[in-house]
């Protein structure tokens, strides 16, 4: 029968645990730049909407500054023609229109101001956005530099901590260790498990009384309920 050491199995279990949370974490660091640049992404298409708003303002202005300095030609012609008119019913009439022209002109003039003034405030808004977009991607970058840190740590630490495991490994008896390794894919950190509360503490099942014993003298018992390679945690 194969005897083991419950302190080298848990010396496994421990190691087997930081490399699997070091591989999350591994996994997570990508996330932390799609964040970024999804925020970045958000800022731009505001940034794109604002101008875009702020373009049709302003040909909405120049539209209307063109109709009014049309209709202020008109007002300017129709002044000569009223000097010029052959009867006091033309000059009447003339200055009916003239009235009337200026009027509306007046309502032009005051529309234009409005839309020059929404002009301005959409010309902050697109400065405000512009802004934004501009930490939003100082601040991505500073994300990829960190990443690309934390992600060389990481697989530094990770190469660190299979090398541990390879030698740790290696004083497993050969039948187990083989078992082991073709576990680890699928079970990850709950390949080795401890015995906690008379338990398996990678699945729950509770400990029969014969495998509490067979443990008790150091011999090697998987799970029955996940195959986890099961120890007593030494005191
Ligand atoms: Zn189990």
């Amino acid at each position: 029968m194969t005897t083991l050491e419950p302190a080298l199995l848990a010396l496994l279990h421990g190691k087997l645990r930081v490399y699997y949370e070091l591989t999350e974490q591994l996994g997570r660091a990508p996330k932390q730049i799609e964040f970024a640049l999804q925020r970045e992404e958000q800022y731009r298409q505001k940034l794109a909407a604002t101008s875009a708003n702020l373009q049709d303002l302003k040909l909405k202005s120049k539209e209307k500054q063109n109709d009014l300095a049309a209709r202020e030609a008109q007002v300017k012609k129709m002044q000569l023609q009223q000097d010029g008119a052959a009867n006091n019913r033309e000059y009447a009439m003339l200055g009916d229109t003239i009235k009337a022209t200026i009027a509306a002109n007046e309502v032009l003039g005051d529309e234009l101001l409005e839309l020059l003034e929404r002009c301005d405030e959409v010309a902050d808004k697109e400065k405000q956005a512009t802004s934004v977009l501009e930490q939003a991607c100082q601040e991505t970058a500073e994300t990829k530099t960190k990443i690309a840190e934390t992600t060389r740590r990481l697989e530094r630490d990770l190469t660190d901590t299979e090398a541990e495991l390879v030698e740790l490994l290696k004083k497993i008896p050969d039948d187990l260790r083989g078992e082991l390794i073709r576990k680890r894919p699928s079970m990850r950190e709950k390949t080795v498990a401890p015995v906690d509360d008379g338990a398996c503490s990678s699945c729950w099942q509770l400990v029969s009384p014969q495998t509490r014993s067979a443990l008790s003298m150091k011999h090697a018992v998987n799970c029955p309920g996940c195959g986890a390679l099961l120890y007593l945690p030494p005191a």
